[in-house]
């Protein structure tokens, strides 16, 4: 069993100032695997103030500086790969192969996208040629409170962390309690890079605790969160009365629309796309519309796809999926799958309960519904489990409709071999990304969301750009 009860805080583990113990539940036994605490009052006030006081000589480092902390986070993450992989794997039930080969390098893979940012970034600059007087610095704009959950762990707290760094904000990381080990370990990993003192601090806790406590800090400047739209519009409020920047990564519901002529992998490709770490991702292409004339050999290959998904245990190695992450996560889905069949979708694979032969764990069958209408519960809520819906459409106008009728905007799929289609849809389409044709976005490009899926871009240049403020000069003489 592990016991790792401490709070890194001014650069040193510190015990929480009243013990208040947490069971971390390995998903695929339903046994605790580990025990850590939940932090109060004095511990956010004790971590809050030790970034403040980092704050001053964090933010007027040299880029050279910087760069060079991130180079040597960089070295420090890679040099604790597995332990991370093993981490991930048991608090959150990612497969140990997907947890080495996606879920951990995800966290190296955003820091290089940094790095290459952090090299052309211009912290200083003039507002135009015909005024010379004026110069435009980004500035740091303070101690940042991260709030993260437990789906992505290492791709969301290095998108934050690796952000604030490269803009010279110092931080409060709060990970999910539900999710914690593997931030133990990336603390670790800070500690082992030599970030200076009180620039990186991390506390454990709960929504209601520590991170309420975060998001009404008077000397917390920035809350950057990602997790359900739920806490993100509680966030929100909470920061209202002391008027913090809030950048918010929430859910999405995303429309995959695969037209007659897209390629005949497209159907299967989005499958397991849907099922990839257990349809636990906000980018899941969970609406799969599909065009009229070939939706009957869509269904015919969705099902077929998805009753191959092989499901087992997070601890053996190969490519089957995990099971989800909580008894919550578990009830939920299935009470929407049940409300899939009640509402009058059809099952073509999966279904309620457990898969054949598993009686233990939070397993789910990899499900797909086919004659969904817009309507329904299931193409409305984020299930946030591997249940995909097949919905029908006739015309281009229609997908973009349907794609767009949801609160989300976060990512949305096209397949169509036609390259002038797929682009006016790209176009039509109201999110924050687009993949067409299964090319995902390169290292650097912006994640974030329209409408109800957040506010905000992380990674890369834009991730920068979202811990800085602006200060504009006049009288400026050189
Ligand atoms: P959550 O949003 O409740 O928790 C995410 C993080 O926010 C955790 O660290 C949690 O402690 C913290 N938190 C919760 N309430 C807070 C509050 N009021 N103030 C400050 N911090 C708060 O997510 P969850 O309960 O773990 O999952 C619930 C649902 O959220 C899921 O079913 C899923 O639909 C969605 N979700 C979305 C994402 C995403 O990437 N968009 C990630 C995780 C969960």
């Amino acid at each position: 069993m592990i016991e790792k009860r401490d709070f890194y805080i001014n650069g040193a583990w510190v015990a929480p100032a009243v013990a208040n113990d947490c069971d971390v539940i390995n998903p695929s036994s339903e046994e605790v695997c580990a025990v850590i605490s939940l932090g109060n009052q004095a511990d956010t006030d004790a971590a809050v103030a030790a970034a403040k006081a980092a704050f001053p000589a964090w933010s007027t480092t040299t880029k050279e500086v910087r760069m060079a902390a991130l180079e040597r986070l960089l070295a420090a993450y890679n040099d604790r790969a597995e332990d991370m992989a093993q981490a991930i794997s048991m608090e959150m039930g990612a497969p140990i192969s997907m947890a080495r080969t996606s879920q951990t390098t995800s966290g190296s893979w955003h820091l290089q996208g940094f790095i290459k940012a952090f090299e052309t970034f211009e912290f200083d600059s003039m507002l135009r040629d015909d005024a010379p007087n004026d110069r435009i610095l980004r500035e740091a704009i303070g101690v940042c409170a991260l709030i993260t959950p437990w789906n992505w762990p290492m791709n969301q707290v290095m998108l934050k962390v690796a952000g604030a760094l490269a803009a010279g904000c110092t931080m409060v990381l709060k990970p999910s309690e539900i999710a914690p080990l593997s931030s133990i370990v990336f603390t670790e990993i800070m500690d082992a890079a030599d970030i200076p003192a009180g620039v990186y601090n991390m506390v454990h806790g709960d929504g209601m605790g520590v991170g309420s406590q975060l998001t009404v800090h008077p000397d917390v400047d920035m809350v950057s969160f990602t997790g359900s739209t739920r806490a993100g519009t509680a966030i929100t409020k909470a920061s209202a009365d002391t008027i913090k920047r809030v950048a918010l990564e929430l859910g999405g519901k995303g429309a995959n629309v695969i037209f007659a002529d897209a390629d005949e992998k497209a159907v299967k490709r989005g499958v397991l796309h849907m099922m990839n770490n257990t349809g636990q991702s906000c980018n899941a292409p969970s609406r799969m519309l599909v065009e009229r004339s070939y939706y009957d050999q869509a269904v015919e290959i969705a099902t077929e796809t998805a009753n191959k998904v092989a499901v087992g245990l997070a601890s053996e190695e190969g490519r089957h999926m995990g099971p989800v992450v909580s008894e919550v996560q578990f009830d939920k889905i299935q009470a929407l799958i049940q409300k899939g069949i009640d509402e009058g979708a059809r099952v073509v694979a999966g279904g309620t309960g457990r898969p054949e032969g598993m009686n233990r764990g939070y397993f789910i069958r990899p499900t797909v519904f086919a004659d969904v209408n817009s309507d329904m519960t299931i193409a409305r809520e984020e299930i946030f489990g591997p249940v995909m819906a097949m919905i029908p459409f006739d015309t281009e106008e229609e997908a973009i409709a349907i794609t767009n009728d949801t609160v989300y905007g976060l990512t949305n799929y096209v397949q169509t071999q036609d390259k002038t289609r797929a682009i006016r849809v790209a176009r039509a389409i109201r999110s924050g990304m687009v993949e067409i044709n299964g090319v995902g976005r390169s290292q650097g490009a912006p994640f974030g969301g329209y409408k109800q899926s957040g506010i905000g871009r992380e990674g890369g240049h834009w991730g920068i750009e979202d811990f800085l403020e602006t200060k504009s000069v006049g009288g400026w003489v050189e």
